[in-house]
């Protein structure tokens, strides 16, 4: 009998899923509990895909073979629970892509710098002539372009909530950039299960593989030999240490396997510590895909960068304005603070995720010149900052917040909104206050 797939969930992993069980052959059916967007819609019809949406019909659901699961689901609603129960898999959409594929897979994840170094690794590849795909949480599905295109190569970037529901995926390369505390809601609040969800990028390595990880991070370090990790290491850091893949001494960054070569720092088209981790993660992982050094070099020199991470929108009045709207938790404005070289004017705020912004405490007081506060709650805020003795503004738009920051910038400073926040209060999502923050500045 024709296996039954149900895919739950028809956004961009959903219907690309539903066009790749299409293709071999399973009978397909997608289901997803809010209306679906018009253009997936359009897709699925084209291709005669069944589909229902605003209701998870049961029977349906519960005769699958198989089960391919959006990342946005929880592994706790009622249906989920329900197939469990019944032992029907669920999986996630790039575990489902992973089986009709022999492409080379480079896999990256971490809580903070996934986009940055994903974007960066797909540009050296594709600068290098490599025929190679991008996809995971950025553009096209991973399950759609498996089954419309025909890549050697893929770049994928993988958020906690897809490894959850991986079980065979094998990565020939795999890079975890740091773990911090983010979206313990989603994990009973038990960090543990947080760090197990991240580990699973390494799960089914073999020795010709490639596991590329920051060597300081203290979660990874300590969590390292737990996981019977078979790929060969790939650890970088700042400094330089015996068994480093790459590192900087004197404004120099070393690469040192397989093929030894350096490079100028200041080279790097993307600034600050964290995008020097970014570049080496991603210098690394084209190493180890023989891609030329040189070519290597040049396309870390000219990356232009990826919108909403500490993106430079302009010069106003000798004041630059930076856009880092995708800062959606305290540790990432503590890397676009401690890369400001002037005086800062910061906006933070929106809605809270549990933060403790102890961790930003002493680079405010060492680079801020001004506070701004964009939220409807901002109480907590006040009652962290307050006494730091810094000029403080409360705004709920994004407007009153670049006038205020424009009255309150001297020249020569910066300001930057780095909001440590989700943007869910007050606008649709973080590209959406970085679009906000872009225009207003472009009118002032
Ligand atoms: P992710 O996809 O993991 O959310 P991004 O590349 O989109 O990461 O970057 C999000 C924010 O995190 C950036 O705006 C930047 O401030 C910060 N960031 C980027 N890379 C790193 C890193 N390697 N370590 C810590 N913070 C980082």
């Amino acid at each position: 009998m024709t296996k039954r797939i149900v895919i739950l969930g028809a956004g961009e992993s959903g219907t690309g899923a539903a066009i790749l069980a299409q293709k071999k052959g399973f009978d397909t059916f997608v289901s997803d509990m809010s209306a679906i967007k018009d253009k997936y819609k359009d897709m699925l019809n084209e291709r005669g895909i069944r589909w229902e949406e605003g209701k998870h019909t049961e029977e349906l659901i519960l005769n699958a073979d198989e089960v391919i699961k959006s990342p946005g689901i929880p592994n706790d609603v009622p249906m989920i629970l329900k197939l469990k129960e019944k032992g029907i898999p669920v999986i996630s959409e790039i575990e489902f892509a992973g089986r009709y594929t022999n492409a080379k897979m480079i896999c990256i994840t971490g809580s903070n710098g996934k986009t940055t170094t994903t974007s960066l690794i797909y540009h050296i590849f594709k600068k290098a002539g490599l025929n190679v795909g991008l996809a995971g949480n950025i553009g096209q599905s991973l399950a759609y372009q498996v089954a419309e295109c025909n890549y050697d190569y893929y770049v994928i970037e993988l958020s906690s909530f897809q490894l959850d529901n991986m079980y065979k995926f094998h990565a020939n390369i795999a890079v975890l950039m740091n773990i911090t505390p983010d979206h313990l809601d989603r994990y009973d609040y038990k960090m543990q299960n947080y760090v197990d969800a991240k580990f699973r990028i390494i799960q089914n390595q073999t020795p010709e593989d490639a596991f590329i990880f920051w060597n300081d991070d203290p979660i990874i370090q300590h969590e390292l030999h737990k996981y019977g990790i078979h790929g060969h290491y790939y650890p970088f850091a700042e400094k330089r240490e015996d068994g480093l893949a790459a590192f900087v001494e004197q404004n120099k960054i070393y690469f040192t396997q397989p093929i030894a070569f350096n490079m100028e720092q200041e080279e790097l088209a993307l600034t600050g510590t964290h995008n020097l981790f970014n570049s080496m993660a991603a210098g690394i992982s084209a190493n180890i895909a023989g891609i030329r050094k040189e070519d290597i070099r040049e396309a870390l020199s000219d990356f232009k960068g990826v919108e909403h991470r500490l993106e430079k929108v302009a010069r106003v009045r000798g004041v630059e304005y930076v856009n880092d709207s995708k800062a959606t938790n305290v540790n990432s404005c503590w890397y676009a603070l401690q890369s400001m070289k002037t005086k800062t004017v910061l906006i933070l705020g929106g809605k809270d995720k549990g933060n403790d912004y102890n961790e930003i405490a002493d680079l405010v007081r060492e680079k801020c010149s001004g506070l701004i506060f964009l939220g409807l709650h901002n109480e907590k805020l006040h009652g962290f900052f307050d006494g730091f003795g810094l000029p403080i503004a409360d705004v709920q738009s994004m407007k009153d917040a670049v006038d205020a920051a424009y009255r309150m910038a001297k020249q020569g400073e910066t300001v930057l909104l780095s909001p440590c926040c989700a943007s869910f209060d007050l606008f649709k999502s973080y590209e959406d206050r970085g679009d906000q923050f872009k225009e207003c500045v472009r009118n002032l």
